[in-house]
């Protein structure tokens, strides 16, 4: 198998992929893999149950919050979150740390009213913004994108905020610890750190869920997915259980403590080899913003770049070209990244920054 280090859909644990490939022609003695069956069957219910209560253990999730599976990616959240929360006479104010923040913006702005409440749009956003300059009037939400996919950087603490903070959190979703009693509302696209695309996990206070406007399509309100227990309609059958896949090997790994700190030895290891570099590698983001998933970095010129890229790929390592909107490089190591793939990576940057 390739070292991977796509930003999303991404490397999953090689031992789900194993599981999965031998459950697939028969699972659990049915004669059909769980795609061919009912998602109202009894097989399919156990699998969607023990992933929302796995998912509830490894996160800490308290009573106060739903776990649900809704489909449409984290984009389709962009819009669902200003359709159910922004009120008419209300702002929903967005923290803009990225391209993904801007494209949450712009759906809630042709929705209603917004501000945005702080931006490192002007420095490129090489970094999450050290305090916020305003204080949110008539606030409906606080909105944040706690990991910044294509620039690298990631809110080390969050923003106290006097209102409800929700967090796009595609990109980092059970990576290190935090605490979900501070978010009303959590939304991510699984194909990062939770499984394949197809599931949109959203953790939601269920307070803030009675909140929700009513007046729109069933199918975009909370609320139905949150009184069928995310079983209104079809849901992604095969995405869940590739989650609940995930979510196991999480477990047996020891859990979020254990991923953790995995992660952070993980991207030392590149960061390492940026700052140790003299300057030949140079990091997108400011240090104190510097993500553990995605490791953005440029080299001195783009014929380098280019070079350092096809060696990569000599060796087996794919998916390092940067964000076309940003260049240079770009490695996302998400929870899957076992260490030895990190370590053959900052081998081959040692070697080839000497080479060079
Ligand atoms: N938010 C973040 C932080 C992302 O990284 C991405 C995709 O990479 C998205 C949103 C968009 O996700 P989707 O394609 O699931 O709509």
């Amino acid at each position: 198998r390739s070292i991977n280090f796509n930003a999303g859909p991404a490397a999953l644990p090689q031992e789900v992929i194993l599981k999965a490939q031998e459950e697939l022609f028969d699972y659990h003695g049915t004669g059909m893999s769980i795609m061919e069956m009912s998602h109202r069957s009894k097989e399919f219910h156990a699998v969607h149950v023990h992933a929302q209560s796995m998912l509830r253990e490894i996160m800490d999730i308290p009573d106060t919050h739903e776990v649900l599976f809704m489909q449409g990616g984290a984009s389709h959240q962009f819009a669902m979150v200003p359709m159910n929360f922004l009120h008419p006479g209300q702002t929903a104010h967005y923290i803009l740390t990225g391209t993904w923040a801007e494209k949450a913006l712009q759906e809630a702005a042709s929705l209603g009213s917004v501000d945005v409440l702080a931006s490192t749009k002007e420095t490129g956003y090489r970094s999450v913004p050290a305090e916020l300059s305003k204080k949110p009037l008539h606030s409906a939400y606080t909105h944040i994108t706690s990991n910044n996919t294509i620039y690298g950087t990631q809110w080390q603490s969050f923003p106290e905020v006097e209102d409800r903070l929700i967090a796009d959190m595609s990109s980092d979703i059970m990576s290190r610890k935090i605490d979900v009693s501070k978010f009303s509302l959590i939304y991510a696209g699984a194909q990062k750190n939770l499984g394949p695309s197809g599931v949109t996990v959203v953790i939601a206070d269920k307070d803030f869920l009675g909140t929700a406007q009513r007046e729109q399509p069933k199918i975009l309100q909370y609320k139905t997915f949150s009184d069928s227990n995310s079983l209104y309609n079809t849901p992604p059958t095969f995405s869940i259980y590739m989650l609940a896949l995930v979510l196991e090997w999480t477990l047996e790994r020891g859990g979020i403590h254990a991923i953790e700190k995995a992660n952070n030895e993980k991207a030392q290891l590149l960061y390492h080899e940026i700052d140790s570099s003299e300057g030949f590698y140079e990091g997108h983001a400011e240090k104190g913003s510097r993500s553990q998933m995605n490791v953005t970095f440029r080299l001195p010129s783009e014929d380098l770049t280019a070079e350092f890229l096809k060696g990569a790929a000599a060796e087996g390592m794919v998916g390092l070209p940067g964000h076309r909107s940003v260049g240079g490089c770009r490695a996302s190591i998400y929870n899957a990244v076992p260490i030895t793939h990190c370590e053959a990576l900052a081998e081959y940057m040692e070697k080839f920054r000497k080479k060079n």
